[in-house]
């Protein structure tokens, strides 16, 4: 049985992709808490960041750095999360980063 988003990397569910390469996706959330929330995952099944292999994040780093550029996001900013976890609030067992843009973002760490 694949997880959610292995079924959408195989694209037996779709999605609204946004960039895609051999080894990463980025596809919107489809319940968006910002003018722009996407999901951006390894396509290989890796649970969590407790499991990322330092390799596959430094990858993934230069595919964000690349999306952000296309969206012209990279000087006007943007959040990125990452649930870790039962704590965490993790609710698909597949790594993603939530990238959270496109508008002036709430402080959820500060007071
Ligand atoms: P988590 O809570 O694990 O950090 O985030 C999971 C995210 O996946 C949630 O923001 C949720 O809206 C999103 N999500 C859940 N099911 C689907 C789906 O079928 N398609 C897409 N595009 N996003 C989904
Ligand atoms: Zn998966």
């Amino acid at each position: 049985m694949m997880c959610l988003f292995c079924e959408i990397v195989a694209k037996n569910i779709p999605s609204k992709i946004i960039q895609e390469d051999k080894d990463f996706l980025c596809f919107e959330d489809i319940n968006q808490v910002a003018k722009i929330h996407l999901l951006i995952i390894p396509k290989q099944h890796i649970e969590s960041f407790e499991l990322i292999p330092s390799d596959v994040m430094a990858n993934m780093t230069n595919f964000i750095h690349k999306l952000t550029k296309k969206l012209f996001i990279n000087k006007t900013g943007y959040r990125l999360v990452t649930n870790i976890g039962d704590d965490g609030g993790q609710e698909v067992a597949h790594i993603h980063f939530h990238l959270l843009s496109g508008e002036k973002l709430k402080q959820i760490y500060k007071r």
